[in-house]
């Protein structure tokens, strides 16, 4: 069932929300798990858990073609999830939602897409940042085989915030592109994307979001954003992992050929011709991730409880407490200091490599990232190999913060 805005919001109380999570009670190395990698997944509700287990338990068949009772109970409750993605990314139309793997799938089919439609012509340029995760990087250059098209890349400051003034400098006629992310999966700069959009509809290029980190931190309107294309995954947003989102405006899914052939996506095929099905099943060639889709359903279901702005403050509150404490650690340096972030602390210890520090907090029952977090680029611009990252959500407590500087604290102990 879809939620409205008029519903009485579920109250936000972070002891009772982590008992939605069977996940947190688990014990890692004997310790009570504090789990600080929501940037790489997040943890699923038991409601999340529960849809997968009755889809696979009473529910299963395949979709769109069969005429009879399973079948269509299946096909009505995916695409029941598209209407809820739909509303939670404020489309205009659930036909504009295509159902891909994640955020990687769906710039991939842009790209490529994009190139069999003739958008872009050898010597053609897209726009990007220094700041993007390699799934925003490599699409891009996979496609030299069809096009040469070059990247261009916004340069950022060393407090991780993007260069405005050289992006709009950036743009020429031969710009045909422009694919930033919404918010920074290594330095959690929250990036001013309306503004980029303006900018970059003012000189007619549309503009692909990478919405990965966003859409699990607050509330993603893309059509008060005015965003072309928008992308994110379904498993860092409490839903299951190989189902993820691609938002795109009709006027653009239109003109777009599909990404992949196969059943459903097809409306006559000959040996001769094939006649595509309308959008969105013009994107989504074979069985899809149908279970998939169900769970990404049920996960905005739970987001949708409550007020977001609540959680959204928890997070921050989070994010101040961690960024304060980390702050107070002699050698730490904290890496991406922009003024608008999201719960994201990336940092590196004099003298200790990050893959220390991950390994060792682990025999404490602390997960967090350590690495190059897929932003090799980054890395480089802020002349580090790794960092090690820590990253909230709404489950995750002060306390959890306060193991983490502890862990930290006796990591130190070890190498100094
Ligand atoms: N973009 C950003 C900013 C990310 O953080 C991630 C994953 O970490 C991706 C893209 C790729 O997402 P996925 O692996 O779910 O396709």
């Amino acid at each position: 069932m879809l939620t409205t805005i008029n519903e009485v919001k579920r109250k936000f109380d972070v002891e009772e929300i982590r008992n939605d999570f069977p996940i947190l009670k688990r014990l890692v190395n004997g310790k009570p798990l504090v789990y600080l990698d929501n940037a790489a997944t997040s943890q699923k509700p038991q409601a999340v858990i529960d849809a997968l287990t009755q889809y696979y338990t009473f529910d299963n068949a395949n979709i769109h073609r069969g005429l009879y009772f399973l079948s269509e109970l299946a096909t009505e409750q995916y695409e029941t999830a598209r209407l809820k993605v739909k509303e939670l990314i404020n489309a205009l139309s659930a036909s504009e939602i295509i159902f891909v793997r994640g955020t990687t799938e769906a710039i991939n089919l842009v790209a490529s897409s994009l190139c069999r439609a003739k958008h872009f012509k050898d010597g053609d340029e897209v726009i990007i940042s220094n700041m993007e995760h390699h799934a925003n990087i490599v699409p891009w250059q996979l496609m030299s085989d069809r096009k040469q098209i070059k990247m261009k890349v916004i340069p950022i400051s060393d407090s991780g915030e993007l260069d405005l003034e050289a992006y709009e400098k950036m743009i020429t006629e031969k710009t045909k592109l422009v694919s930033v992310v919404h918010i920074s999966n290594s330095l959690g700069t929250i990036n001013p994307v309306k503004k980029i959009i303006e900018i970059a509809h003012s000189h007619d290029v549309p503009v692909l979001l990478d919405g990965a980190q966003a859409v699990p931190h607050f509330k993603v309107d893309v059509q008060d954003l005015n965003a072309d294309f928008y992308a994110f995954s379904g498993h860092k947003v409490f839903g299951p992992t190989g189902i993820g989102v691609l938002y795109g405006k009709t006027e653009w899914l239109e003109i777009m050929p599909p990404y992949q052939g196969g059943g459903d996506m097809i409306r006559t095929v000959t040996f001769e011709k094939t006649t595509f099905d309308d959008l969105p099943r013009k994107f989504e060639a074979g069985t899809p991730n149908i279970a998939g889709g169900i769970g990404l359903g049920a996960a905005i279901d739970y987001i949708n409880q409550f007020d977001r702005n609540e959680l959204v403050a928890h997070e921050n509150k989070l994010l101040d407490y961690a960024t304060e404490k980390l702050s107070h650690v002699e050698g730490l340096r904290i890496i991406g200091t922009a003024k608008e972030k999201a719960s994201v602390v990336s940092f590196v210890i004099e003298g200790i490599h990050p893959y220390d520090i991950g390994t060792i907090i682990d025999t404490d029952g602390i997960a967090i990232r350590t690495g190059h977090h897929c932003t090799q680029p980054l890395m480089a611009r802020f002349n580090v190999p790794a960092t090690a990252r820590a990253s909230f959500v709404f489950y995750n407590t002060k306390e959890e913060i306060d193991k983490l500087i502890l862990g930290i604290q006796k990591v130190k102990k070890m190498f100094i």
